[in-house]
């Protein structure tokens, strides 16, 4: 938790405005009162005197203080998007951490959770507009949604671009082309995905002003030429309807704007027209005042075309169809007396609300609305969910701590070109690289993540930028099941996985036939199976990839085939008399070598000392003092395991007859491998600290130390030496006391 800083807060408090401020200040209360359901004017005050006192003496390029930047932006929030005061308190603070000393926990202390929500969401999102592909708005939405979790974040960014580029002449012509161009390819298609109209409208045409100077200003002339011709067209055209609307108690606001500079630019491209010859400049927009229904739209449209002939081909009905985005509205194209065609549009006050602002304009609607795109319309159904909610003041409070869950079951991540990958959530570099390409994935040896070097079985989160670093070998590992979860990945490795094996299992083959031939012994695939059953293997290929890896001896199982044949045992085909055969496969003799061999002096076997050849499990490490159990292998060696080992298990029940009672005699002197994992809080000298603690304070050798930090937490796996389990937890004891370090346990 935050320190509270008191001191930090009263100075916030006490901070002197200056006149211009004090006047900006009260200017954008009044917009809030004017646009937004309710305004903490506590909160709003507060959140500019820190902004003003936060970039204190800096300056924007234009010479002007820096402050004005935020307070344009906190303005457009208010007037453009009009969501509510959290959000305009928010965009004051838009620059503040990434740009001043000021920390989120200041702001969480100064301004509660939603405000630093806000910001740290605007933090992680800063990165990922730099250098992207811009073909893929729709993923790229997704990714700002599931990395931002707010609304309001993406929100404020626009907000923030939209006021840059309205002040972009300030800047050096070559970063000017570059935001343009930057602002063009990207922040407009997104923009224009949110459902933000006006402003993808007012995006591009800041850019076209930059990028082609020339066709911005010709165009704009021309329409300042036409503007009188325009406007005494439509009232020309209107009058009629004007008068026919009214006698039918129509409430509404006709608009007659021309079209956006950049969409008139693009027609006369398309299809390659002068000026003069692009009909559609504009279009004439009814818009019913509340309470007026789709079902008046309809009525609307009647009246025009009763005056004016529709042209069929272009109606366009996105009321009972909307566009994805939510977009609905009538759109005709009529022609006049004098043979004009004209696009009028006819929609609800409610339906031009959300045009403009798109998902903005979702969150305060009841209704909401259903659109075409699924998660779109996820979204506004949990909306209206919420807002639907029994308590009056659930809205408000929904408002206020607004988090999207939306796509949280996918991440969206970067190729070093920047294209965009979309993954389930959970995938791994391993996912990411057979994502990219089947053979990237087979010889995959590392992966960089945001350019630095993780395990290949890092999982990946929203907005990383992934490296495949590949050998000119496959380089698969089977053990990786666990750590993929795409189908691609998960079936290469399956594949692999039986590949091996198999190969594994010829060699075995090969190994068993050479024995064969060399000891004059012929035997049918046939019997083989049978001696493979008495074996308890379920069948020859198992057998030979056991001997294969060396876990079956080729001379035991020479030795049974041979003992087998001579008694003429294999040629029965009778099932009972082979039933009876059964645990002849571990003759008694290897019982009683087991109690009779070895040099043993650390265990005791079935309760006396005894001389017994052992070792001890590489799976679970046993070390004295644990729970432990024998396993007689085929050659009278005995497996130590510790009981809880999931091998021992699997032993237990499938070969319990070989299972040896075990416990450890008193004084041994040998030393044993264990295995500790430490999970902390990574910091400089952690690693040092804990040799030192082993090393000095517990005289302790050790083996390795494998160390994984990530994010700023700490995960190590120690092995050392030690004597027994009490050393071991002696150990587990001393380096939990180490600072920063938050669990120690035995590392199975
Ligand atoms: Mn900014």
């Amino acid at each position: 938790m935050a320190k509270v800083d008191t001191d930090f807060s009263t100075r916030i408090d006490q901070f002197g405005l200056d006149a211009k401020q004090r006047s900006s200040l009260a200017s954008l209360i009044k917009l809030c009162h004017n646009h937004l359901d309710s305004t903490d004017e506590e909160m709003i005050t507060r959140a500019f005197k820190l902004c003003c006192k936060s970039h204190e003496n800096v300056t924007r390029a234009s010479g002007e203080p820096y402050y004005e930047h935020p307070l344009e932006v906190a303005k457009i929030m208010a007037e453009e998007f009009n969501i509510d005061d959290v959000s305009v308190a928010a965009a004051l603070l838009h620059d503040t951490v990434e740009d001043t000393p000021v920390t989120l926990d200041q702001i969480d202390e100064l301004f509660g959770p939603a405000v630093k929500h806000i910001i740290d969401g605007l933090t992680k999102i800063s990165g990922v507009f730099e250098n992207r592909d811009t073909k893929q708005a729709e993923t790229f939405m997704k990714l700002l949604l599931s990395m931002a979790e707010d609304i309001r974040v993406v929100l404020i960014k626009f907000a923030d671009r939209v006021h840059n580029m309205r002040t972009i002449k300030h800047l050096p012509k070559q970063k000017q082309l570059n935001k343009a161009t930057e602002t063009m390819e990207l922040y407009a298609p997104l923009a224009h995905r949110f459902g933000l109209f006006r402003i993808k409208n007012e995006l591009e045409d800041l850019c076209f002003k930059v990028i082609d100077p020339n066709s911005y200003k010709f165009i704009g002339r021309k329409l300042r030429e036409k503007k009188e011709a325009r406007e005494q067209f439509i009232d020309e055209f209107m009058d009629p309807i004007k008068e026919e609307l009214s006698n039918q108690k129509f409430r509404f606001e006709i608009k007659g704007r021309p079209k956006h500079i950049y969409s008139i630019y693009r027609k006369m491209q398309m299809q390659q027209k002068p000026f003069e010859e692009i009909y559609d400049l504009f279009a004439i927009r009814i818009i019913l005042e509340d309470p007026h229904t789709k079902e008046d739209c309809w009525r609307v449209y009647s009246v025009i075309t009763d005056w004016y002939t529709p042209i069929p081909k272009r109606f366009r009905d996105f009321i009972s169809v909307p566009k994805a985005n939510g977009y609905q509205s009538l759109h005709t194209t009529v022609i006049t007396k004098k043979g004009r065609k004209v696009e009028v549009q006819i929609r609800t006050r409610k339906m031009d609300n959300i045009a403009e602002q798109g998902l903005a304009a979702h969150w305060k609607y009841k209704e909401g609305n259903s659109s075409g795109n699924k998660e779109l319309d996820k979204f506004v159904h949990w909306v209206r969910d919420v807002l639907d909610a029994p308590r009056p003041d659930a809205a408000t409070e929904f408002v206020k701590d607004f988090q999207l869950n939306l796509y949280q079951d996918e991440i969206y991540v970067f190729t070093p070109n920047g294209e965009l990958k979309t993954l389930p959530n959970g995938a791994s570099c391993i996912d990411f690289a057979f994502e990219i390409h089947s053979e990237i994935g087979e010889r995959a040896i590392a992966a960089k993540v945001n350019g630095k070097m993780v395990p290949l079985r890092q999982k990946l989160k929203s907005g990383d930028q992934v490296e495949i670093v590949t050998g000119n070998k496959v380089n698969l590992n089977p053990d990786w099941m666990g750590d993929v979860v795409t189908h691609k990945a998960k079936a290469r490795l399956r594949q692999f996985t039986k590949q091996k094996e198999r190969r594994v299992a010829n060699e075995g083959r090969d190994i068993w036939e050479k024995r064969a031939a060399k000891g004059k012994v012929e035997i049918t695939d046939q019997e083989l199976t049978k001696v493979a059953k008495r074996f308890k293997f379920n069948d020859t290929q198992e057998m030979f990839y056991e001997i294969g890896t060396g876990a079956f001896e080729v001379n035991e199982l020479f030795k049974v085939v041979k003992q087998l044949k001579s008694k003429g045992r294999l040629d029965k085909d009778d099932e009972d008399e082979f039933k009876k055969d059964q645990g002849a496969t571990i003759p008694e003799e290897y019982y009683k070598s087991a109690r009779s061999v070895g040099d043993g002096n650390a265990l005791l076997v079935e309760g006396e000392l005894d001389h017994v050849k052992y070792s001890y499990a590489n799976c679970c490490n046993p070390i004295p003092g644990d729970n432990v159990v024998g396993f007689l292998s085929r050659n009278g060696d005995v497996k130590i395991h510790r009981s809880n080992c999931k091998n021992a298990h699997h032993l237990i029940k499938t070969d319990s007859e070989r299972i040896i009672d075990i416990s450890w005699a008193r004084n041994i002197e040998n030393q044993f491998l264990g295995a500790i994992k430490v999970i902390g809080e990574d910091r400089v000298g952690l690693v040092n600290d804990i040799t030192e603690v082993l090393s000095k304070s517990l005289q302790t050798n050790m083996k390795s130390i494998n160390v994984n930090s990530d994010g700023g937490m700490f995960e190590g796996i120690i092995t050392a030496y030690v004597n027994d389990l009490k050393h071991l937890e002696k150990i587990i004891k001393r380096l939990e006391r180490i600072d920063s370090i938050k669990t120690v346990m035995r590392y199975e």
